[in-house]
């Protein structure tokens, strides 16, 4: 687990064990809000120590940006804090999040302390602030990834952890693709001093407006190329044939994870486009 201090009050903890997932920490005056847990309990485990040990506070709140397991499993190892994120995070954790936590238990040992938790403070589609002694916590609605994720922005710090509607290659297999562009749309000229993606590395102030428009750049030439797969005469080997190079993306990023997310990018959005676009004769 890597550490890295953004802010005077503001930590971020980057995943060693799980494709460099991240998890934020900000310190106020009246106790620290951790925004996202990491994946493994012995990272969350290691984050609290941190909290008590080396910042001498606890945690009063945790922030779900979304429901996905890799992000909240470590939610449990805060008694005491409450929980807050979209209401459809709720709802996803005690449906979806519940059957895969009960399997995931049962295969891996590492696991078998991790309990369910289900958020207490939950808003709809739209904003919500929280207001921690000294810090402000924006969050609003940034469907696309996930129909539950949020984004969280530091208001004093202008620290914003976008979770996984920013990812080294944005990913909606899970959610939506014209959501997701228009997300990614939605956060330009934030004027952010950093951007925490939910996987990867930070992104500076002076990167984040190249980086959203090279974000949407890939979507849109995702999209071209899986339209002209559909009309031509085997389109199942053109859509094989889209690789992450030719959308603009390089595949070792996430440590090589970014081809196999981009591979399901594409059956994700063909799917999606057969469905509206006429038959081709
Ligand atoms: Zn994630």
């Amino acid at each position: 687990m890597q550490r890295e201090r953004v802010a005077d009050d503001v930590f971020v903890f980057t995943s060693d064990l799980y494709a460099q997932v991240t998890a934020g920490v900000v310190v106020t005056s009246e106790g620290a809000v951790v925004i996202d847990t990491l994946a493994y309990p012995e990272e969350t485990l290691a984050m609290r120590r941190f909290i008590e040990n080396r910042l001498g506070t606890s945690v009063r709140y945790v922030i779900n940006t979304h429901y996905h397991a890799d992000h909240t499993t470590g939610t449990c190892f805060f008694k005491g804090a409450r929980v807050v994120a979209h209401a459809r995070c709720r709802t996803l954790l005690d449906t979806r999040g519940r059957g895969s936590l009960q399997k995931v238990k049962a295969s891996a040992p590492e696991m078998r302390d991790v309990e369910l938790v289900l958020p207490d403070i939950v808003f709809p589609d739209g904003a919500i602030s929280l207001h921690v002694g000294n810090k402000t916590f924006n969050m609003w609605s940034t469907p696309g990834h996930s129909s539950d994720s949020i984004v969280c922005l530091i208001k004093e710090d202008r620290i914003l952890f976008a979770a996984d509607t920013i990812m080294p290659v944005p990913f909606f297999v899970d959610g939506s693709y014209d959501e997701m562009v228009a997300s990614l749309q939605s956060l330009r000229n934030g004027n952010y001093e950093n951007v925490i993606q939910g996987h990867g590395e930070i992104v500076l102030r002076g990167e984040v407006e190249e980086r959203l428009q090279s974000d949407i750049d890939y979507l849109m030439a995702l999209r071209e190329a899986v339209d002209q797969a559909l009309v031509g005469t085997s389109p199942e080997r053109a859509l094989e044939a889209i690789d992450i190079e030719s959308c603009g993306k390089s595949r070792i990023l996430l440590n090589g994870m970014a081809a196999q997310l981009h591979r399901q990018n594409v059956m994700t959005l063909a799917a999606q486009r057969r469905e509206i676009m006429p038959l081709s004769s």
